[in-house]
């Protein structure tokens, strides 16, 4: 890489994760535009050889979010959906749901969407869409579907009704296991029009990226969540 390249990392639609050297591009701002800067939806293209970085070619701006960048809030978390979809999908190939439910992120974040609703919402869908469940049909023990309040079990990825559960996992109304199963079942289309009331957002902030975490054996830089699943 010559001084003036940069190194460019794109979450794209048609492979996923994907480097690429810009080259010249401290040089030419005017060449790559909103390449250089985060947030916007682009149409890039870049050419590849073997055992080299590809290289970009060309860039245009489709969707501008940079009004997501007047809020500090709003910034962490679009770093955050970033970080999630290049963690939980970094094989090359097709990635069109991935990208879709990223892209509904970026709208609802720009649309004004709290960001902790957003980023629970990116944390179930992706959890979801990976395989990851979990599962939340009801009581791993008896089945039961519907129980006042259940607990979860990060490590298992199962929830316990009372009456079966003993003092293990993390409590969870009626209400939010309803919310999670919605947002499991949700498309990139629609997921932006699930409303989280926020005592369950609060329910729901200490579980998502434990189980997220759990799953991925790694800490999420952007937020940061700590052993208790406090504060993104
Ligand atoms: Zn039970």
């Amino acid at each position: 890489m010559g001084e003036a390249d940069r190194r460019l990392a794109f979450f794209t639609e048609t492979d996923g994760a994907v480097s690429v050297v810009a080259k010249a591009a401290r040089r030419s701002r005017k060449r790559f535009g909103g390449a250089l800067q985060k947030y916007f939806l682009l149409e890039v293209a870049w050419t590849e050889e073997p055992r080299r970085m590809p290289i970009l070619t060309s860039t245009s701006i489709l969707v501008s979010f940079w009004d997501i960048v007047a809020d500090w809030d709003r910034v962490r978390y679009a770093d955050y959906l970033l970080e999630l979809a290049s963690s939980l999908f970094p094989q090359s190939g097709h990635k069109t749901k991935a990208f879709a439910f990223l892209l509904a992120g970026f709208r609802s974040l720009s649309g004004g969407e709290t960001p902790a609703s957003v980023g629970r919402k990116a944390e179930a869908a992706f959890l979801s869409l990976g395989g990851w469940g979990p599962e939340l049909s009801g009581c791993h023990r008896c089945g039961r579907a519907e129980s006042g309040s259940f607990r979860f079990v990060v490590s298992e990825g199962r929830l316990y009704c009372l009456a079966c559960s003993g003092k293990d996992g993390h409590p969870l109304s009626l209400g939010a296991v309803r919310t999670w199963r919605a947002l499991q079942a949700s498309s990139p289309a629609t997921i932006g029009r699930v409303r989280i009331p926020e005592t369950i957002l609060e329910e729901l902030q200490m579980v998502i990226p434990k189980y997220l975490e759990w799953n991925l054996g790694v800490g999420l830089r952007s937020l940061s969540v700590d052993s208790e699943g406090r504060k993104p």
